[in-house]
């Protein structure tokens, strides 16, 4: 994969976890998101995803 850098929509900068709550486990790296599952499940419902279950 050689594509430029783009910049994200959001502010990632380095992200190793989940951007809202840090933890580094079961990351949804879905839709552009760096959210664990359970961050991912509420934000998915805010934004207006189906709910992720
Ligand atoms: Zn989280």
């Amino acid at each position: 994969m050689a594509q430029p850098k783009l910049r994200p929509k959001k502010k990632f900068g380095r992200v190793e976890g989940c951007e809202r709550c840090g933890r580094k486990r079961g990351i949804v790296r879905r839709y552009g998101l760096h959210l664990c599952r359970q961050c991912f499940r509420e934000v998915a419902e805010e934004i207006g995803f189906k709910k992720y279950s």
